[in-house]
């Protein structure tokens, strides 16, 4: 595909996908501009970004540093805003913090301690995290590395404290998966009942990062304020990730 035929490709699909995005905040009495779209580029190149960001992306996302540390690279000088919202090592924070504003997998203490030193060391400005939280319904100790993520319910509350208390870091406010297969409405439910929770301490905290190309809109209904959504408008990834 040459290069002009990706663009209008990538054009027509994002056109679809705010346009969904204004419906669904509609029909679910939100504001038609109530929610923010992050593209999520992993696996595709960097002159992909290149074409979102001169069709107006303003924030995508990605979720591996080290695809993500090359693309941010070869993206320099595009004004993008760069997400991370892949599972996270802490021996890749020092990495991250460097081309990350926001961090939506956050999901244990010893991360957000390894985090905070990264990037009171290598950021200017405060790195905004949030709380990733486990929607699977089961203990994460049980479904384990084999889940999807994600701190349980009732711990998420004491690591949205420990996150605003940390050097380096503001909190930002929670992020969810919803479960394969499962009741997505009442996951992403789940997902904003926690974020009220955390609002009662955080009240700035309230970004809910929630919703795929697949669900957005049970999501958006639910009350997610950025939908995440890579295959609607990038087309079905090259490799299985
Ligand atoms: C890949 C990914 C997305 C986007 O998924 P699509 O189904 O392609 O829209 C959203 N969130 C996370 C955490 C992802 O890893």
């Amino acid at each position: 595909m040459d290069i002009d035929s990706r663009s209008a490709e990538l054009a027509s699909n994002l056109a679809r996908v705010r346009s969904s995005i204004t419906d669904a905040c509609v029909s679910s009495g939100r504001p038609a501009d109530a929610v923010s779209l992050i593209v999520v580029t992993k696996t595709w190149p960097a002159s992909d970004v290149k074409r979102l960001a001169d069709l107006g992306v303003t924030d995508v996302a990605e979720n591996r540093d080290q695809e993500a540390a090359a693309k941010v690279a070869a993206c320099a000088g595009i004004a993008i805003r760069w997400h991370f919202v892949g599972q996270l090592q802490t021996n890749k924070c020092h990495s991250v913090v460097r081309y990350s504003r926001v961090i939506h997998s956050v999901d244990r203490s010893k991360l957000v301690t390894a985090l905070s030193r990264a990037a009171a060391a290598e950021s200017a400005e405060l790195v905004t995290c949030l709380v990733q939280v486990n929607l699977d319904g089961r203990d994460s100790a049980v479904s384990g590395p084999a889940g999807r993520g994600g701190v349980d319910i009732p711990a998420a509350p004491g690591l949205a404290d420990q996150i605003a208390g940390s050097k380096g870091l503001t909190l930002g406010g929670v992020m969810g998966v919803a479960p394969i297969g499962g009741d997505m409405a009442r996951a992403f439910d789940q997902l904003v009942q926690v974020s009220m929770a955390i609002r009662r301490d955080h009240p700035a905290a309230c970004m809910v990062s929630a919703g795929m190309s697949s669900d957005f809109a049970v999501a958006i209904a639910a009350g997610a304020t950025h939908v995440r959504m890579g295959t609607a408008v990038l087309g079905h990834r090259p490799h299985l990730r």
